[in-house]
């Protein structure tokens, strides 16, 4: 990657698994960070406080934003409580935790952010890899709004996604690469029943994130044996 370690990033921070991990490697990458929280009414209000203790322990400033319309869009099972969650991929359609339009509102609304702040690197935890396939989170969208918001507010913002081509288990390694992985295992919080950490253990995000886990920790343990490190 280019060298930006004169300027700054905006981070959009979940308090997950993948948005720590964005954070850490922003760190890393740009002279300063800032995250940027986006509530919208998801099931578990603690997510803001995971993301909220996660830029705490980073030392970056922490913005909060409230995006509680987008509950009021398409049914989906992370703002409305009644709805059952797919666990698995549905084969015609996408799981309903699928929320329509929330990756292109987050964006818009980080640019805007970052507009005022004369930030020009946002940074999101995107991935075409390993995941539901979700359209908002495939590199061609990403690069087709990345223009989008260049026109719309006559900027050169640049959207970075470190994790668009790494599946889970690639996560967990970056964020040992980072030094962070313990920080990301305990306090991050990826489980859709809202359990911190290891989480509930058999909702679709949950399986995601274990599978992925214990493939790294294997692949770990094989090369520590071999003493390639
Ligand atoms: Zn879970």
């Amino acid at each position: 990657m280019k060298d930006f370690k004169n300027e700054d990033a905006l981070v959009l921070l979940s308090g997950g698994q993948d948005s720590t991990t964005c954070l850490y490697w922003a760190k890393q990458h740009f002279k300063a960070v800032q995250a940027l929280c986006i509530s919208y009414g998801q099931r578990h209000s603690q997510e803001v406080k995971v993301a909220q203790h996660i830029a705490e322990m980073a030392a970056v400033p922490f913005q909060l934003l409230d995006a509680g319309i987008i509950s009021q869009l398409a049914p989906n099972s992370l703002t409305d409580l009644s709805m059952r969650m797919d666990e698995d991929k549905p084969a015609d359609s996408y799981p309903n935790t699928f929320v329509p339009g929330r990756n292109m509102i987050f964006l818009t609304l980080a640019a805007a952010t970052a507009y005022a702040k004369g930030i020009r690197h946002l940074v999101t935890g995107v991935s075409e890899a390993d995941y539901s396939g979700y359209p908002d989170c495939r590199d061609t969208f990403i690069r087709s709004l990345n223009t989008s918001l260049n026109l719309a507010m006559d900027k050169q913002f640049i959207v970075h996604t470190p994790l668009m081509w790494r599946n889970k288990e690639e996560v967990w390694q970056l964020s040992d690469e980072l030094g962070v992985f313990d920080i990301v295992r305990n306090e991050t919080l990826t489980c859709y029943n809202g359990i911190i950490a290891d989480g509930c253990g058999h909702c679709p995000s949950c399986k995601l994130r274990k599978k992925g886990l214990e493939a790294y920790l294997k692949k770990k343990s094989t090369l520590v044996e071999a003493g390639k490190i």
